[in-house]
């Protein structure tokens, strides 16, 4: 794989005339000279395709393909490493076949007789921000993706007592929503258009500036605001299209992909970085190094001692909740869910408690549910359904009890049993008997599949003192070409703030390092 190219001085002609313009020669072709000896000897040594820059980035998920796309297209040579047979990371989804005979075919022209699941984001917000992601690429999303927005509400709500659960939509129409207030708690419409009115505006300002510990208790508003403003879309054919999409453009610029290649060590030495090591022992030089994969795992696992502080700073930092997932692929269609569901706990302060087991998982818990087939229809066989379902429980770090795989086993026994008396209660219906196939994700799924610290599903929290200039910064300041990218650097958590995020640190890049070497 290395491609550096090194001339002795020996190859050289003599000096004079001959010695200049061969180093003019390089010089225009992107070589770095590297003077040694007495003078009149010159170690010339080109990097890369062409002498280019070589960028090596660890990890295909959204932010490692991102900024590949972004360098390849601004001259570097880049490499992207990703340990998994797929790029996109956290960003995928699933398919499975539906048993002979179940349901009707779709009406889609193409037709299908499987059942897909977003295994990871389901809402696509902030569109521009993927747009842009393209067009930094000199590529225009609609050739890839095509989005669909999903409605008419953004998502329904279920809350209530037992006896009585009520549903609430999320409707984009704001005098709809307000009369709909006023039928659940009368006052509830002004105070709606007051909260609208206040998210927005700080959304048209800018998401971050501002952010302070004195202020940002508003900033959380923001993303009720950019789903009725923006509204909550879909890509159609599911997110696996946004991972193909980023993949295929990345590599039109010139970024070469390579899968099932772990990352065993970020090699460095005297303040600069040198290249990676794979698990298969290659050595892969390289003059930049973009660290894609979750930056705690990148600290502790591929850094080596001499990032100590830091690393332990990074273990002890706060992180979000890991998740229990199922993916459910039903005989029926459940009428009474809407595209995106959530479900409200009865007990408001508990249900913000993280399950450690089996015990601690509430009778009627806070969780999520994913229906795309509402307006996509490949998603599943006419008359069937297609759900995800996201329950949060503790991570891996705050005692999550997996002693054993039986521990593990008998907290996702308790979660799935919740989580269908919950749907009973609130009328969606008895699904146990409608299940076809289930596939489940725990903590330590999340964990072994992608690296991520504890199985925190969405990495460090997004709390005020970890969220966009207080998270860790795209570079390390200890180490010369090494650049991090992804959910846990800046300015945070979430496919368009990664989207942003890739942004920052290719401008980084772009002002700390030339993309030919003889600019470096
Ligand atoms: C269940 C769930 C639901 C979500 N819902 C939403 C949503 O609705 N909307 C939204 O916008 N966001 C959502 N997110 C968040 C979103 O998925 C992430 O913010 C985003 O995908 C993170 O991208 P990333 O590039 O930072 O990291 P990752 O996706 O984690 O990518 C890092 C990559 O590095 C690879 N890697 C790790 N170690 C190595 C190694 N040693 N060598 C080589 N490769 C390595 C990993 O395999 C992975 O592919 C959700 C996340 C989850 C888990």
């Amino acid at each position: 794989m290395e491609s550096t190219v090194w001339l002795a001085s020996r190859s050289l002609p003599r000096p004079g005339v001959g010695c200049c313009n061969l180093l003019s020669r390089v010089r225009r072709s992107g070589g770095r000279l590297k003077p040694c000896g007495n003078g009149r000897k010159v170690v010339v040594c080109v990097s890369g395709t062409e002498g280019k820059t070589k960028v090596v980035i660890v990890g295909g998920g959204v932010g490692g393909l991102a900024v590949g796309g972004r360098l390849a297209k601004e001259g570097y040579d880049v490499h992207i490493l990703e340990k998994n047979s797929h790029v996109g990371g956290r960003l995928q989804s699933l398919e499975v076949e539906a048993a002979v005979g179940v349901g009707g075919k779709s009406d889609d022209p193409g037709g299908q007789e499987c059942f897909r699941f977003d295994t990871g984001p389901s809402l696509l917000l902030l569109p521009q921000k993927y747009r842009d992601a393209f067009t930094a690429m000199g590529e225009d999303m609609d050739d890839y993706v095509t989005l669909k927005k999903v409605e008419p509400a953004a998502y329904r709500v279920f809350f209530g007592e037992d006896e009585g659960v009520q549903s609430l939509d999320l409707l984009y129409d704001v005098q709809k929503m307000c009369l709909q207030l006023e039928q659940v708690e009368e006052g509830a419409g002004g105070a709606f258009l007051r909260f609208l009115a206040n998210a927005k505006e700080a959304l048209d300002k800018d998401l971050y500036v501002g952010l302070t510990p004195y202020n940002a208790p508003g900033v959380f508003s923001l993303l009720a605001a950019t789903e009725l403003t923006d509204g909550v879309w879909y890509p159609v054919g599911g997110f696996a299209k946004v991972r193909d999409g980023l993949a295929q453009a990345a590599q039109k610029v010139g970024a070469t992909i390579t899968t099932k290649a772990t990352v065993k060590r970020i090699d460095h030495a005297n303040g600069q970085v040198q290249g990676v090591t794979l698990e298969d022992g290659t050595f892969m030089r390289a003059n930049i190094v973009v660290a894609n994969a979750d930056l705690p795992y990148v600290y502790n696992s591929l850094l080596g001692s001499k990032v100590k502080t830091q690393a332990s700073k990074l273990l002890s930092s706060k992180y979000s909740a890991s998740v229990i997932a199922f993916q459910w692929a039903l005989s029926s269609r459940l009428e009474r869910l809407s595209h995106h569901n959530v479900f409200l706990s009865n007990c408001y302060e508990e249900s913000w408690h993280r399950a450690t087991d089996a015990s601690t998982i509430l009778e009627r818990p806070n969780f999520y549910v994913h229906a795309p087939s509402r307006t996509d229809s490949t998603v599943c066989p006419l008359g069937t359904d297609a759900i995800t379902v996201l329950l949060p429980v503790a991570h891996l770090g705050e005692g999550f009890s997996i002693g054993s795989a039986s521990d593990d086993k008998q907290i996702v026994e308790a979660a799935r049993e919740r989580v269908i008396s919950s749907l009973v209660r609130s009328g969606i219906g008895d699904i146990s008997s409608m299940i076809l196939s289930e596939v489940v994700y725990s903590p330590p799924t999340w964990q072994d599949s992608y690296n991520l610290q504890y199985g925190a599903a969405f990495g460090l929290a997004h709390n005020l003192l970890q969220l966009a200039y207080f998270r860790p910064d795209v570079a390390e300041p200890s180490i010369k070409g090494l650049y991090f990218a992804g959910a846990s650097t800046r300015p945070g958590n979430g496919v368009p703030l990664v989207l942003m995020g890739a942004k920052v640190t290719t401008n980084r890049i772009l002002e700390e390092n030339y993309p030919f070497l003889s600019g470096n």
